[in-house]
């Protein structure tokens, strides 16, 4: 396989879908639900992926459906894989474990056919915490990618940041290890700017600024609203963009699915049908996006019509 940098010059490059909510769905992932009141990050089991060492089959089939679909990266499941969010779901110490694991899984199924992305979230602790907690997070985030370097990733996937200064210090520790980055935020409640109130622009010029080598957003909206922020960004980016929408339907009050009562026990009643991941495949190839995928609720189906837009 090409470098992914290289790959993103010759074609729009078409990533994966979204795991935790598909192995949620499939029985081996706790969304917490039931046991806390979601996005407040207190308590155990929110989204974790440990299914990485307790049921690494299921992560496997899921990679093998990805891989069959189109996709060429296969995100190592290392989300929400620092060892702050797993010691909040019980699992710090398995945190060496779950990463090194996650990326030998996603490398098997990959093979020759695939790049392998090591996926880095944010920590939460800023959430909880406030920006003071800034530099425990930078440490904890530098360790996860000190661990995906060491398990062999070709590049990372920073994504679902809320707060741009997190952000920030991501790319610094990707910069400081070496690793390529593509670098994308997810915007709530609206997609006018992120939680520390910086605006779409702004973002893409301050992560293209730190080294990332594609800058855009992920996760919160279904593709037709998140294209609308892609154009704000493109106006500032000085590198490709990356696009990985959910497949859930937001409103004009509110642009994240993760902020409507349907998160996480109803989200079957506001999927997105496949036909808009034909369409915003058809429109990433028309406004040359670089990389795009699928985040929460796209399974391998998803990713089909994605690769089905992009070759109309
Ligand atoms: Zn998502």
């Amino acid at each position: 396989m090409k470098e992914i940098r290289e790959l993103m010059k010759e074609q729009v490059v078409l990533g994966d879908g979204g795991y935790l909510i598909e192995l949620e769905r499939r029985g081996y992932v706790d969304s917490g639900s039931g046991r806390e009141k979601v996005g407040t990050g207190r308590g155990s089991g929110q989204f974790t992926p440990e299914v990485a060492i307790e049921n690494p089959e299921a992560l496997n089939e899921l990679h093998r459906e990805f891989l069959k679909a189109g996709s060429q990266v296969l995100q190592a499941l290392t989300f929400f894989g620092t060892r702050e969010k797993l010691s909040r779901a019980g699992y710090g110490k398995e945190t060496e474990a779950i990463n090194a694991a996650a990326v030998k899984l996603a490398k098997e199924i990959a093979g020759d056919k695939a790049l392998v992305a090591g996926s880095v979230s944010r920590t939460q602790l800023i959430e909880r915490e406030g920006m003071e907690s800034l530099g425990k997070a930078r440490d904890h985030i530098a360790e996860q990618i000190r661990l995906l370097k060491d398990a062999g990733v070709d590049f990372l996937i920073l994504e679902t940041f809320f707060h741009l200064a997190e952000m920030k210090a991501a790319l610094e520790c990707a910069a400081s290890a070496g690793l390529p980055a593509v670098a994308t935020m997810s915007f709530r409640p609206l997609i006018t700017a992120c939680t520390d109130g910086h605006t779409p622009g702004e973002c893409a010029r301050v992560m293209g600024d730190l080294g990332a080598i594609a800058v855009g957003a992920n996760c919160e909206q279904e593709p037709a609203r998140m294209l609308t922020l892609l154009r704000e960004m493109r106006k500032t980016a000085k590198v490709p963009l990356a696009a990985q929408p959910a497949a859930f339907r937001t409103t004009d009050e509110c642009h994240s699915f993760t902020r409507l009562k349907a998160f996480p026990d109803d989200l079957e009643t506001i999927q997105v049908s496949r036909t808009e991941f034909v369409n915003f495949g058809k429109a990433a190839r028309n406004e040359g996006i670089g990389y795009v995928g699928g985040c929460c609720g796209c399974n391998a189906a998803y990713i089909r019509s994605l690769a089905h837009g992009l070759a109309q």
